[in-house]
């Protein structure tokens, strides 16, 4: 077995780990969401909307790599604890399979134009993509976000993210929001994106966020080594980037209250789990769900899985 085949191997076992993790184990069941409280969507600034629970003075948006534009309808926070509708879409692969591919592989792949149709989709329903780092200043600032809020994410620094997500997302004026370990990103090459690669999505408006070092299983790591993935690997990415990160993908899914306690004291403000929902709030913003898209949903199947 030659060294490529060797690390393909590893990670169709991690893809294997992954999909048996998105069973609703205690520690991945989605905390209760209090009811969503319909938020209003406002035209206009200088338009007062006669029921709402958002407050008389709207804050500016804050400065982002993609600011909205000032005609964009957008959303205030709700009241303390209420959700609001926000799906997060999980891609991990993108590209075309062998007729006989595995169940494993086609659970966690997309095929490239069917990605593109679902963009294509997204953009007719009304969705406008949006960052973690904006989610997190909308519930923790108040900063405005687009009306019909939506977060791509695409785990494990696959170099597809590169060459298919990128230009796709770019080409409709969208963003993405990519978790990286950082040794993936070191090796680069073929199968991973680099750190070249990484920085100019960045600088392009894309969210580059954490993965830990090399995938580790957070639930099965002593402290010191929980404490490292966590915190090297946020160094690292914020030194290559020259800006904080947001967000993390907790690798596997794989979490319980010390590694959420753990995360949140390593500075993350925001972090993904793999199941299943669309109602944030600002109570779960370390255990926010997310909707998996697979090889075989068609866009019947996605409308049903969107709100
Ligand atoms: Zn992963």
């Amino acid at each position: 077995m030659n060294h490529k085949s060797v690390v393909f191997s590893f990670f169709v076992s991690i893809m294997f780990a992954a999909a048996a993790g998105c069973a609703p184990t205690p520690e991945q069941v989605t905390p209760t969401l209090p009811p969503i409280v319909q938020v209003t969507a406002e035209s206009s600034p200088t338009v007062q909307p006669t029921a709402t629970l958002a407050p008389t003075v709207t804050p500016l948006p804050t400065a982002t790599a993609t600011p909205a534009p000032t005609a964009t309808p957008f959303i205030t926070p709700p009241a303390a604890g209420q959700a609001i509708v926000a799906p997060i879409l999980m891609y991990h692969h993108l590209k075309y399979l062998e007729p006989n591919a595995s169940e494993a592989l086609q659970t966690w792949t997309v095929a490239p134009d069917q990605f593109a149709a679902q963009l294509d989709y997204l953009q007719q329903k009304g969705f406008h993509t949006i960052t973690f780092k904006q989610l997190v200043e909308f519930f923790d600032n108040g900063a405005p976000l687009p009306t019909n809020p939506i977060l791509l994410t695409f785990d494990d620094g696959w170099i597809d993210g590169y060459t298919v997500a990128f230009p796709e997302l770019t080409k409709r004026g969208m963003v993405g929001n990519f978790f990286v370990p950082t040794q993936y990103a070191d090796a680069g090459g073929e199968l991973f994106m680099n750190w070249d690669q990484i920085r100019e999505m960045d600088r392009a408006g894309m969210e580059i966020d954490g993965h830990t070092i090399d995938h580790a299983d957070l639930n099965k790591a002593n402290l010191d080594v929980l404490r490292r993935q966590l915190r090297a690997s946020k160094q690292q990415m914020e030194q290559e980037l020259g800006h904080p990160v947001y967000a993390l993908s907790y690798p596997f899914g794989a979490f319980n209250a010390g590694v959420v306690a753990e995360t949140e004291a390593a500075g993350y403000r925001a972090a993904v789990i793999l199941c299943c929902g669309y109602e944030l709030n600002s109570d779960i913003l370390l255990t926010l769900p997310r909707i998996r898209i697979s090889y075989n949903d068609p866009l019947s199947e996605i409308e049903k899985k969107l709100p």
